[in-house]
């Protein structure tokens, strides 16, 4: 069964622990702003985004910073690591400038977007409906699931059933505030700025669960082997960079760009590194299209 799966590597909850302290993960390249791009760059045509970002030498990626796997801090090299910063690395490679990282939470990611702060968004964003109203996303890169986090010793909360009169954490700004509302209307929403909050209150008693996508959960217990996942999965959670609305050049250039990360084993290798070596799980990249990802919110 896969919570059990997901359970095991609490064996190696020290491992990432022991990555983030010592950066002694592979040595890929996939490192913070500073990062030298050394592939051949392409050329763009005249006022393209891409060719504005060439001028410039530099692109801001908007991503998570305490988030691991997918987004977080190495606290030794102060260098941001995990899945998508892999995959934000690979785009601005592709362009040939460094890459500015930036912290976006959950609720910020489309203020980013809109109002310029960011020129991506690789910040575990689902992409549904709802957001495609206000910005553009590539083909999806991944997909997660929606879960329920709580105590090991917790026999009260076997999945979303059990939710109903309970404190359950998730980050503001998230799919999971309609996830909850919709799936559990009588649970108490604890929303937060970010996910290592929800972490600190759930190791502190304040709330009962957390519920977000599966890697984020599977990145707490992780750090904190007295925390399992229960129930089923709630949602089908296909994350897709984001883009400013409107811009279909830099769309299409970003989704070729994943198609690439995902065809040459890149994809493969990065999801082993971050993912794979703690769940034992083989995973394939995503074939979802957008538009599918889309209809299935709708
Ligand atoms: N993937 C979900 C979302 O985009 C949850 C993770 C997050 O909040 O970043 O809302």
């Amino acid at each position: 069964m896969q919570g059990t799966r997901w359970r095991w590597m609490a064996i190696l909850a020290l491992a990432l622990g022991v990555l983030v302290a010592s950066g002694c993960g592979d040595d890929d390249e996939s490192a913070d702003g500073g990062t030298t791009a050394t592939t051949q760059a392409r050329t763009f045509d005249e006022g393209t985004t891409m060719a504005r970002l060439q001028q410039a030498g530099e692109i801001t990626i908007g991503v998570k910073f305490e988030v691991p796997p997918f987004g977080f801090k190495n606290v030794q090299s102060g260098d941001v690591e995990g899945f998508d910063i892999d995959v934000a690395q690979a785009i601005a490679d592709e362009l040939g400038v460094e890459a500015n990282y930036i912290e976006a939470l959950s609720d910020n990611r489309i203020p980013f977007l809109k109002d310029g702060t960011a020129d991506l968004i690789l910040s575990t964003m689902t992409i549904n409906a709802e957001r495609d109203e206000e910005i553009d996303f590539s083909d999806p890169y991944f997909i997660a699931r929606g879960r329920i986090l709580v105590k090991e010793d917790d026999d009260s909360i076997n999945g979303v059933g059990d939710l109903g009169g309970k404190e359950v954490c998730t980050a503001l700004g998230s799919t999971y505030e309609d996830t909850l509302k919709r799936e559990a209307p009588t649970a108490k929403r604890r929303l937060v700025d970010s996910y290592s909050e929800c972490l600190e209150l759930i190791q502190n008693g304040a709330v009962d669960a957390v519920s977000t996508d599966d890697v984020i959960l599977t990145g707490m217990i992780i750090q904190d082997d007295s925390l399992k996942l229960v129930g089923e999965p709630l949602t089908t959670e296909p994350y897709g960079v984001g883009i400013k609305d409107g811009d279909s050049a830099f769309q299409e250039f970003v989704s070729e760009v994943v198609q690439k990360f995902k065809d040459d084993g890149r994809w493969a290798a990065s999801y082993q590194k971050w993912v794979g070596q703690y769940t034992e799980e083989d995973a394939e990249p995503p074939t979802m299209t957008l538009k599918e990802a889309i209809d299935l919110s709708t």
